[in-house]
């Protein structure tokens, strides 16, 4: 075989960062004879506590994200509460306020990042959900004070505002754990930390669905043992990972690709490297030829609503392209990204 001929190793745009001590904690719950929620799941609740900063008892797992915005928006009545969303994000957002029985409002990004413009939100908007995109967090305006804030945090654990952790800063924080997530309860879960005791305690109410005797709709949001045994295990490697992510990206900034600017005040994590850049298409269409998956961050068709009336998201959508970054990403893999970008910028 000719050397043109042997096709370069593949580069996924994400992979989970898997081994020996996940291996490890899954084997023993399945050994343990319990896999449903139990102490493991109460573990997970604590070690994100203690991550945080937060007492003990000031989380509550559950299956995912969307699960947690929606376990939020239901104890808070969101029913025909106007809910300020962003329109640019993932479609979780706009099912769990729709099931929820919300009203959704739009919201466009900023000029200068697609994280959601806060300063357009009004106090009529009685709940605002902001989520943290791509790992890089944004301050909570002090003109919010009236909204209840729901943190979305589910790309950006591990990131701070003015020294407090993300998902503080508001009334509620909820985290994501899904496969690609900046860390996996085995495939899927999800967070919800707040300050609030008494919403703590109606939420574990909620998701002891099928044991109390009232007359509401509960659903199944629980999450297993054996997920939560995994998370904790990634949660124990977090700053291993953080700092792999970090590597990578200061090997993309040092090679002058044109990454997302950060705000100041700020202390981001590297749940995505985005690349600012006219030349979307292009980019995404030489990196595929080279045997390397880059991704728009967002495209037009996950989002509804006139794209005129959200012209900074719209310019967003057409002017970003997501690069691989994730812990098992290889040195000589960044080199090869870094070779076809340079040359298509
Ligand atoms: C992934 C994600 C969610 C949803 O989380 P799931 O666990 O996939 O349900 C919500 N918001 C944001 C910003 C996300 O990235």
């Amino acid at each position: 075989m000719t050397k043109k001929n042997i096709k370069k190793k593949f580069i996924p745009h994400n992979r989970p960062t898997l081994g020996k001590q996940e291996e490890k904690v899954a084997v023993e719950v399945i050994r343990s004879g319990w896999i449903a929620q139990g102490n493991a799941v109460e573990n997970f609740e604590n070690d994100i506590c203690q991550y945080l900063g937060l007492p003990p008892g000031s989380a509550v797992a559950v299956s995912s994200g969307t699960a947690a915005l929606y376990m939020t928006l239901a104890i808070y009545n969101a029913k025909e509460k106007n809910i300020a969303i962003p329109y640019y994000c993932c479609s979780s957002l706009r099912n769990a306020v729709t099931l929820a029985g919300g009203n959704p409002i739009l919201v466009d990004s900023k000029m200068d990042s697609p994280n959601i413009n806060m300063e357009t939100i009004v106090p009529s908007m009685d709940i605002a959900i902001i989520p943290h995109l791509f790992g890089i967090p944004q301050k909570i305006s002090k003109g919010l004070s009236k909204t209840f804030i729901i943190e979305d945090c589910a790309q950006s654990l591990g990131a701070y505002v003015d020294d407090v952790p993300i998902g503080l800063q508001g009334d509620v924080g909820i985290f994501s754990f899904y496969a690609t997530k900046l860390i996996t309860s085995g495939g899927q879960g999800g967070m919800i930390v707040s300050r609030d005791s008494a919403f703590i305690e109606e939420l574990i109410n909620y998701r002891t669905f099928n044991q109390l005797d009232v007359q509401k709709h509960l659903f199944n949001f629980q999450m297993t043992d054996l997920q939560a045994a995994i998370g904790s295990a990634q949660l124990r490697q977090f700053t291993k990972f953080m700092k792999r992510r970090e590597e990578i990206y200061l090997r993309y900034q040092d090679a002058n690709l044109p990454l997302l600017n950060n705000e100041s005040g700020i202390q981001p994590v590297r749940f995505r490297a985005i690349l600012q850049t006219p030349k979307q298409a292009e980019i995404i269409t030489a990196l595929a030829k080279n045997n390397i998956t880059a991704a728009i961050p967002m495209q037009q068709s996950e989002l509804v609503g006139s794209k005129d009336n959200y012209p900074n998201a719209s310019y967003w959508i057409h002017n970003t392209v997501s690069l691989p970054i994730y812990p098992s990403l290889r040195n000589e893999d960044v080199k090869r990204i870094i070779k076809v970008v340079r040359k298509h910028l």
